[in-house]
């Protein structure tokens, strides 16, 4: 029984934690639940690369992240843009 405690709490602070990255908190808490310890860590360290703010290259039209200062494609330097692309999330996926 004090097990099933132990996992509860390891599932609720990995759904917490999933949320507050804006992912599912009913996901986090199954994952953490399921596999505590690795999955609150999963949890804590999972980067959201996809619901980072993109950015549009304005030589070569490549889609960058927000922060990155260089181009990749082309090396242009970028200056921080007035406009951002909205993260990958809130557009859905790119179509073929
Ligand atoms: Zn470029």
């Amino acid at each position: 029984m004090g097990l099933v405690v132990i996992l509860f709490f390891f599932g609720l602070a990995g759904g917490i934690v999933g949320r507050i990255k804006g992912s599912s908190f009913v996901l986090w808490f199954l994952i953490s639940a399921a596999v505590p310890f690795v999955g609150l860590l999963t949890a804590i360290c999972y980067r959201w690369d996809n619901r980072e703010l993109r950015r549009q290259c304005p030589d070569c039209g490549r889609v960058l992240k927000l922060h990155d200062a260089v181009c990749m494609t082309c090396g242009a330097e970028l200056e921080f843009p007035e406009v951002a692309i909205a993260p990958e999330v809130a557009v859905g996926p790119p179509r073929a």
